[in-house]
């Protein structure tokens, strides 16, 4: 076995463990510890968790730890000699008569954006997903709601995934937003859950189908005479029709759904009165 004594993390005389970590959890390391195993000095009494973040992997994208071939919870104290093995959520092993880290899966899925993903919230909201987000919450009062509401932290900040109180969060990766969209949905498999136009890309409340003649005051004249079927957010009281924006926005979900990403298709949104 090739171990290599990496000078990120080695101490000479200092307790030592041996870790490994599969997948895309290397994308949170530095270049010599990914896909290899590597020393981690320790000193003191130290939870396997509080290691695996001090090398910079945050737990919420754990969802099982091996110590010596036998699984274990994020509170295990590390021993000197120990080995190992980190694996990230939905990885798929047979991990029968393992500890999965995360018990209970989130039933509805929910999110709640962090403040850099303004673009994202807009395009996973086109697809029906339900996302909160409000760039005024401080990292607290975010993970606050996360825990009360159920949702899953969508963020590109690790330092935030780092938090004890985190239970469900996911490290956004960089690439474009359809990209991005598109790994949350393959990664939590949430293609039955897409139900484009659906919900306001303003508010995240879900639309309801309205008559044309309760609203008809508020359409442009050419609209009204054009399209019959109209969507209303009860909470911000936007009106949607599917006019020639439609097309865009259409292409832009076949781009999430299907193919790799792409800018081509960013034009506006929003269509509303
Ligand atoms: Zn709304």
């Amino acid at each position: 076995m090739l171990l290599l004594k990496c000078p990120c993390t080695s101490g000479e005389s200092m307790p030592k463990a041996i870790f490994r970590f599969y997948e895309e959890l290397n994308d949170f390391l530095p270049e010599c510890q990914r896909k290899t195993d590597f020393e981690a000095a320790f000193q003191g009494k130290r939870s396997v968790k509080d290691m695996i973040e001090a090398l910079g992997v945050p737990h919420t994208e754990i969802d099982l730890i091996l110590i010596n071939g036998k699984s274990v919870d994020f509170s295990y104290i590390i021993q000197d000699g120990d080995r190992v093995s980190v694996y990230p959520v939905f990885e798929s092993l047979n991990i029968e008569n393992a500890t999965r880290l995360r018990k209970v899966p989130l039933r509805d899925t929910r999110f709640i954006a962090h403040v850099h993903l303004r673009d994202m919230v807009k395009y996973m909201r086109l697809l029906g997903l339900d996302v909160y987000y409000d760039p005024l919450l401080s990292n607290r009062q975010l993970i606050e709601i996360s825990r009360r509401q159920k949702r899953i932290i969508l963020t590109r900040s690790k330092k935030l995934l780092k938090f004890r109180e985190v239970t469900h969060g996911i490290f956004v990766r960089p690439g474009t937003v359809e990209s991005q969209i598109k790994r949350i949905i393959d990664y939590l498999d949430l293609r039955e859950s897409i139900n484009p136009f659906s919900r306001c890309l303003g508010c995240n409340n879900l639309l309801e189908k309205v008559p044309k003649e309760k609203i008809i005051h508020r359409i442009p004249p050419k609209t009204k005479d054009l399209y019959h079927e109209y969507t209303m957010c009860s909470t911000c009281d936007k009106i949607y029709w599917r006019g020639p924006h439609y097309i865009e926005l259409k292409k832009i979900i076949d781009l999430i759904l299907d193919g790799p990403g792409s800018r081509e298709a960013d034009n506006s949104l929003e269509k509303q009165e």
